[in-house]
């Protein structure tokens, strides 16, 4: 189960594999044009915190 950060708190575990349709349905405004998806399908995830470090070295 997922967390629904934009429902109230008593109704907002959401099926992880519904969490998508959730947002498009029930908040178009935060779904937007939906997420980022590469080629294969799986969604872009942006993560700031990361650090070129934590990636190792290439050589
Ligand atoms: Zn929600």
């Amino acid at each position: 189960m997922s967390t629904c950060h934009l429902c109230p708190s008593d109704d907002n575990q959401i099926p992880d594999a519904d969490v998508l349709d959730h947002l498009r349905v029930v908040h178009p405004d935060a779904y937007g044009e939906g997420p980022d998806l590469w080629p294969d399908g799986s969604p872009v995830v942006v993560d700031a915190a990361l650090t070129p470090a934590e990636f190792g070295d290439p050589s």
